[in-house]
């Protein structure tokens, strides 16, 4: 019997009588404004895109969804900071659609005190959902991403972990050789190294998409980043 050509392409390919169960997710990282932080789209279901950190230049992601025929189904901030929360106003008039954050950076993130022209305060969203906590699942058009809470950079930043594709959406926790800073307002080093820990024990193959710069995984990091090498970031 042929096996199906969809599942053949979607599921890999058998190792030693397994099912090796390859999961594709697609994906778009796109750096945007002034301190180019990383706007991540990923979806399953073209009519139900997840929208991660509009931080700013709404029309960029706006014409990558309709160029690539997508609805957005829901957004994720990984944390309040303005790089990474500005262009939500933008994307909601578009798609009016929830939005998630992790409750304890809320305040923060819709404050007078969240602005650096020339970003500018943004409102706080009418369709906010902040019941969520670590260790939920969050699931949305096809997809399922693991909530990580990993304060430190602030205090409700969280990563997004798409277990079945191994990719981990890391906001400013960490990045390609480094991490967040922890002496912003709502900074913990403690913290931070507690969440570095979680994410350490991720898959070593497990894809990163950073808050800013390039990609990386979690291996490449366990083995070049001196913060996750052992060294505390109370210690540097
Ligand atoms: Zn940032
Ligand atoms: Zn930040």
């Amino acid at each position: 019997m042929r096996p199906c050509p969809l599942i053949r392409e979607r599921f890999g390919f058998p190792v030693k009588g397994l099912l090796f169960i390859l999961h594709r997710m697609n994906y778009e990282v796109m750096p945007l404004g002034p301190y180019q932080a990383n706007c991540s789209v990923l979806w399953d279901d073209p009519a139900q895109a997840w929208i991660v950190d509009p931080g700013a230049d709404s029309a960029a992601v706006l014409g990558f969804m309709a160029k690539r025929g997508l609805q957005a189904g829901l957004v994720v901030l990984t944390h309040c900071h303005f790089d990474h929360i500005s262009a939500l106003g933008d994307i909601l008039v578009k798609f009016p659609v929830p939005v998630v954050m992790h409750a304890d950076d809320v305040d923060f993130a819709f404050s007078s005190y969240n602005v650096m022209p020339p970003y500018r305060q943004t409102p706080r969203p009418a369709s906010l959902v902040t019941d969520k906590r670590d260790g939920d699942a969050l699931s949305c058009g096809g997809l399922t991403a693991r909530i990580i809470h990993t304060p430190g950079h602030t205090p409700g930043g969280w990563c997004l972990f798409f277990e079945k594709e191994r990719m981990l959406v890391a906001g400013d926790t960490l990045f390609a050789g480094s991490v967040g800073r922890t002496d912003l307002p709502g900074g913990d080093e403690a913290a931070m190294d507690a969440s570095l820990k979680k994410l350490k024990a991720l898959p070593d193959d497990t894809r990163v998409i950073c808050g800013h710069g390039p990609q990386t995984t979690i291996g490449t990091e366990k083995q070049t980043n001196p913060y996750l090498r052992g060294g505390s970031v109370g210690g540097w």
